[in-house]
C-alpha cells in the first residue's frame, strides 16, 4: 500500500502545523528530509520517539521541526506513521508537504488515515465514525458521547448483542437442517428471551440516540407564528446577538435565515422563516410555503404566539399543524397586557413557555422548556450512544428484524422464519460496526472526514 501524506492542522496559519505521513515508507521518506541536530539518523528512532531538527527539501533548509516516529503496528493507522511537527505557516507546511510527495509519498484522500486505521483493525467502524464526532464536538455532553463511542462502547454493546443472537441462531440452524440428528429442540422460550433482550437493548440504544442527537447533532429548529408575533426577536434572543432583521412591519422576514445556536448542552439547527399566514403576496408566499414544508420536516418546532393580540384562526391552524410534531409553544410579549389567556393554549401544547423575548432573561425558561422537550434534561452521556444516522438506521433495521423474529416466536411460526429474521438482524449488527460493511458504505463514511484525520 502506498505511504500517504497530509497536512494534518488546519488550513491556516497557526502556533504548530503538522505534516503526516503513512505506510511502509513513511519513515524512509522522513530521512531523506529531516536531519535531527543530534546527529541520530531517522530509521534508527524507535517508536513513540521524537527529534528535533531541520527538515528540508532539494532547495536546502525549510524550518526547524520536531519529529515523531511510529512503528507499526502502534500508530493510529496501524503503519508506520512520521509526524513532522513545524512552525504552523501554510506556504512553509506545503513546501514540506510537496517536498514528502517528491520523496514517494501520495496526497492522502479525506479521513484515509482513520480509513487505514480501520482497515488495520485499529479500530472498527463505529468507532471510527465516532473520530468527526470528537473533532466536530461543540459540547461537554457532546464531547463525552463521541468519546464513548470511540472507546468502544457502543460496539461492545453491539457485540454482546450479536452474540446471544448467534448463540441463539446456530442452535435453530443445526436444529432445522438436522431434523433427524439428536440434537435437542430449541426451547422457544430460552429462544425467545433471547431475541426481546436484543430487541430491547436496541430500542434503548434508538431512544437515547434520539434524544443524544440534540447534543451530539443539534436539531432541526423551525420558528413559526404569524407575522409580528416575535419570532425574529426569539431567534435574536436564542443566538445572543442579531441576525435576523427584526421589524414591526408585517410580513418583512421573507427569507430563510439559518444559524445554530447552543442553548446549554443543547445545539438548535435554527430557521428563521416568513410568517406563517395565507397571503397572496408572491414574494412572500414562497417564504411561506418553505415555513410549511420546514415544519413537516423539522425535528423541533418553536411555535411563537403574541399573547398582547387574541388568537386568531392562523394560531390555531399552526397548533393544528405541529400537532404531531415534537413542538415547545412560545407565549410571547408577557411584558404587554395579555389578550387571551395562556392556559387555552397550556390545554393543546404539553410544553407552554411564557416569555418575554426582548427580555433577556427569559432564556433560562426557554432552555428549561427545551430540555423537557428533548429529554435531555437527564440523559446519560456517559453511557454508550449510536454516532450518527447510518448506526441509528442499521440499529433500527435490527431491531425491526427481530421484531418479526418475536413476533413469529410469539404466534408459533416455524424455526425458519425465525431463522431468517435473527440473520437479517445479524447482517445490520455486523454493518454498523463494519465487520460485514460494503466497500460504498465504508467509503461513504470516510468521504466526510477531513483530509489529514
Ligand atoms: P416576527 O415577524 O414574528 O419575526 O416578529 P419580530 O421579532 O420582528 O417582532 C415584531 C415586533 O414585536 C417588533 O417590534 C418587536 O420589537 C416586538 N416584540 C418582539 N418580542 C416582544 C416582547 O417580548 N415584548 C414586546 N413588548 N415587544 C416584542
Amino acid at each position: 500500500m502506498s505511504t500517504i501524506a497530509a497536512i494534518a492542522t488546519p488550513n491556516a496559519a497557526g502556533g504548530i502545523g503538522i505534516i503526516r505521513l503513512s505506510g511502509e515508507e513513511a519513515i524512509s521518506i522522513a530521512e531523506q528530509c529531516f536531519r535531527a541536530y543530534s546527529g541520530k539518523p531517522v530509521n534508527e528512532m524507535k517508536g513513540y520517539t521524537a527529534a528535533y531538527g531541520e527538515v528540508f527539501d532539494s532547495e536546502g533548509p525549510i524550518d526547524e521541526a520536531v519529529l515523531l516516529v511510529y512503528r507499526a503496528p502502534k500508530s493510529y493507522t496501524g503503519e508506520n506513521v512520521a509526524e513532522l511537527c513545524c512552525h504552523g505557516g501554510l506556504f512553509l507546511l506545503q513546501k514540506v508537504l510537496r517536498a514528502v510527495l517528491a520523496l514517494g509519498a501520495v496526497p492522502a484522500q479525506a479521513g484515509e488515515f482513520t480509513k487505514r486505521a480501520f482497515l488495520n483493525g485499529k479500530m472498527d467502524l463505529a468507532q471510527a465514525e465516532s473520530v468527526m464526532n470528537v473533532v466536530s464536538a461543540q459540547g461537554a455532553a457532546a464531547l463525552n458521547a463521541a468519546r464513548n463511542t470511540l472507546q468502544g462502547d457502543v460496539s461492545k454493546k453491539i457485540a454482546s448483542v450479536a452474540a446471544s443472537l448467534v448463540a441463539a441462531a446456530a442452535g435453530l440452524a443445526a436444529w432445522a437442517d438436522y431434523p433427524d440428528e439428536d440434537i435437542p429442540e430449541v426451547e422457544n422460550g430460552a429462544l425467545l428471551k433471547t431475541v426481546t433482550y436484543a430487541e430491547g437493548e436496541l430500542n434503548r440504544l434508538i431512544a437515547r440516540y434520539d434524544s443524544g442527537r440534540a447534543v451530539t447533532q443539534g436539531v432541526n429548529t423551525v420558528i413559526c407564528g404569524k407575522p409580528n408575533v416575535g419570532k425574529s426577536t426569539l431567534m435574536n434572543l436564542l443566538s445572543g446577538y442579531s441576525r435576523s432583521i427584526v421589524t414591526s412591519v408585517a410580513g418583512t422576514t421573507r427569507d430563510v435565515v439559518e444559524e445554530t445556536v447552543r442553548v446549554g448542552d443543547i445545539l438548535l439547527r435554527l430557521a428563521d422563516t416568513a410568517g406563517l399566514r395565507d397571503t397572496d403576496d408572491e414574494v412572500e408566499s414562497i417564504g411561506v410555503s418553505i415555513a410549511k414544508e420546514r415544519i413537516e420536516t423539522a425535528d423541533l418546532v418553536l411555535a411563537v404566539f403574541d399573547s398582547s393580540r387574541a388568537l386568531t384562526e392562523d394560531d390555531y391552524s399552526l397548533l393544528e399543524q405541529c400537532k404531531d410534531k415534537r413542538y415547545v409553544a412560545v407565549v410571547n410579549k408577557s411584558d404587554l397586557p395579555a389578550a387571551f389567556s395562556v392556559e387555552e393554549i397550556e390545554r393543546a401544547v404539553p410544553h407552554t413557555v411564557v416569555i418575554s423575548a426582548k427580555d433577556p432573561s427569559c432564556a433560562d425558561a426557554l432552555k428549561t422548556a427545551l430540555e423537557a422537550t428533548l429529554g435531555t434534561g437527564g440523559l446519560d452521556f456517559s453511557q454508550e450512544m449510536l454516532a450518527g444516522e447510518r448506526q441509528l438506521n442499521c440499529a433500527k433495521n435490527a431491531a425491526a428484524c427481530l421484531k418479526e423474529a418475536r413476533e413469529a416466536l410469539e404466534s408459533g411460526l416455524t424455526v425458519d422464519a425465525v431463522n431468517v429474521s435473527i440473520d437479517c438482524a445479524l447482517n445490520e449488527l455486523y454493518a454498523l460496526t463494519g465487520q460485514k460493511a460494503t466497500e460504498e458504505t465504508v467509503n461513504e463514511v470516510f468521504r466526510r472526514f477531513c483530509v489529514g484525520k
